[in-house]
């Protein structure tokens, strides 16, 4: 019998978990919401935060060496990974307590542990039974570790936020927005590193454009990029060092710290979905309808344990307008997933929107047409670094409807979202072409170009 009912009740403090039940209770609900671990989840804690820290961190490294170029002299004297360390901890624990006063002000209980499903309107926490009408299932990802011999060896981007030093040399394995993020981060703090990329590119599922172009800016910054290369096994030195067994474009392979970014599973496993009937998919994925409904009337699921765009916006949108629908009397909010902006934190930052111009092609063959330009951005023109940036629109039909935005450069990462309501919005180019530039800026190009 369950101690408690409430009218929605959110399994996961991260982004979704927090934004349906705020979302929910402003509209009048009981609300409870269950977190097993701290408030904020994976992109407070483990995530889109810490690594922005380092990101800004990263960015400023970069802005010493442009400095010179400037007329600057600097006595420039390291850079200490500790006290950074300690200060984003600091940060984060903050917003932790944050959330906790979020919460506390939507007036939504917080129920500390793990949950799992006694039936279909029940859920169990450390032997206390709560029910709800709904439930919404918000238990986001961890990341992956492969089998092979000495995986143990390695970390993953949760251990990298551990680091109290920055590894001499780092071998990262992978090829998405993990790995490509936190090469560039270590290569600007310090670390000699290697990415390892098991096919012949980072980011496949980029725009071709953005994915050339980035490699060639990880290589001219110093990383060691091997693609087609995959480790086999991994060993301990008696140093301390580890020994990676690859098979590609190197045989072994020496460094201090391995980090595996191979991409993230849904935490399903403990949640005992089969008591509530709940359908997953093989790989721990919940399917769910245009509405983020399960099979299971009154379960939903939101953010990463969902198929696409695993984004803390997304996450915090499908949130929200599950809460409008169900308390909001929206009947028909729901989060479309087209169009949806997204930012890589590379150096030099990726952004991007809408269909690559392959989808665009595949999707409506003659009538795309592609406008692009590359320069170098005014700032560089004093610095010995001289990444380039490079715009691509992509454009359908005789009213050149953009369908598709893709930037990668200095500043690229700050000027997508404007041009992602206008693309949302359904601009054509000449509606770009009759916008007013703003100079001297690199963003002026999204209206010129030719
Ligand atoms: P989460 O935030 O993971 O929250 C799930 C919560 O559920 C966790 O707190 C967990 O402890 C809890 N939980 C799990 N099981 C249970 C249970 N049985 N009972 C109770 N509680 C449970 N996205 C961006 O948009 N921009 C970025 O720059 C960005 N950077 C990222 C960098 C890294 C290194 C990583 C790993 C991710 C990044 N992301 C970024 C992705 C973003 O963090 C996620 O998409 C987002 O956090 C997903 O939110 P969620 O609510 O689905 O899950
Ligand atoms: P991703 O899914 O982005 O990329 C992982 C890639 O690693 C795969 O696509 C695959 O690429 C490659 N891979 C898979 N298995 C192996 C293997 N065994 N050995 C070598 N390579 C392998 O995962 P991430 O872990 O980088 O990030 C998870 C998600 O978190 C992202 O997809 C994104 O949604 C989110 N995120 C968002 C950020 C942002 O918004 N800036 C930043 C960080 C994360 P291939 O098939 O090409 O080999």
């Amino acid at each position: 019998m369950a101690e408690q009912h409430y009218d929605l009740i959110a399994i996961g403090g991260g982004s979704g978990g927090l934004s349906v039940a705020e979302r929910a209770a402003r509209y009048g609900a009981r609300c409870a919401l269950i977190e097993s671990g701290r408030l904020g989840g994976t992109c407070v804690n483990v995530g889109c935060v810490p690594k922005k820290v380092m990101w800004y961190a990263a960015h400023l490294a970069h802005a010493l060496d442009d400095a010179p170029g400037y007329g600057f002299r600097l006595d420039y004297f390291g850079f200490d990974w500790k006290k950074l360390k300690n200060a984003r901890d600091s940060f984060i624990q903050g917003l932790n307590e944050w959330y906790l006063g979020y919460l506390q002000k939507a007036g939504v209980e917080l129920i500390h542990g793990l949950a799992r499903f006694i039936d279909a309107h029940t859920l169990e926490v450390d032997g206390i039974q709560y029910s709800a009408d709904h439930i919404v299932i918000a238990t986001g990802g961890r990341p992956q570790v492969p089998f092979l011999p000495g995986a143990e060896f390695g970390m993953t981007s949760d251990g990298f936020f551990t680091l109290q030093n920055c590894p001499p040399r780092t071998a990262l394995v992978g090829s998405g927005y993990i790995a490509v993020e936190l090469a560039g981060m270590l290569n600007a703090l310090g670390s000699e590193v290697t990415l390892l990329v098991r096919k012949d590119h980072v980011l496949r599922s980029f725009d071709a454009m953005l994915r050339e172009q980035l490699i060639e800016r990880l290589r001219e910054d110093g990383i060691t990029v091997l693609t087609e290369t995959q480790v086999r096994a991994v060993a301990r030195l008696a140093n301390g060092a580890l020994s990676l067994h690859c098979q590609g474009q190197a045989s072994v392979l020496h460094v201090d710290t391995l980090i595996w970014a191979i991409g993230r599973e849904p935490n399903t496993d403990a949640l005992s979905l089969a008591a509530a009937g709940v359908a997953v998919q093989p790989n721990g994925v919940i399917p769910v309808d245009p509405f983020q409904s399960t099979n299971i009337p009154g379960i939903y699921a939101i953010g990463d344990v969902t198929e696409r765009f695993h984004l803390t916006p997304v996450a915090i949108a499908a949130g929200r307008r599950l809460a409008d629908r169900l308390f909001g009397g929206q009947p028909d909010r729901c989060l479309p997933y087209e169009n949806i902006p997204t930012v890589v934190f590379s150096h030099p930052p990726i952004g991007t929107v809408g269909l690559t111009e392959e989808e665009a092609r595949s999707q409506y063959g003659d009538v795309v047409k592609i406008y692009q330009t590359r320069f170098r951005p005014m700032y560089h023109a004093f610095t010995t670094r001289q990444p380039p940036m490079v715009m691509k629109l992509v454009c359908v039909g005789p009213e050149e409807k953009i369908v598709g935005g893709h930037l990668i450069g200095e500043g690229a990462d700050e000027m997508l979202q404007g041009f992602a309501v206008a693309i949302r919005m359904g601009a054509t180019k000449r509606d770009f072409d009759d916008t007013v530039a703003i100079h001297p800026t690199s963003a002026e190009e999204m209206v010129t170009m030719r």
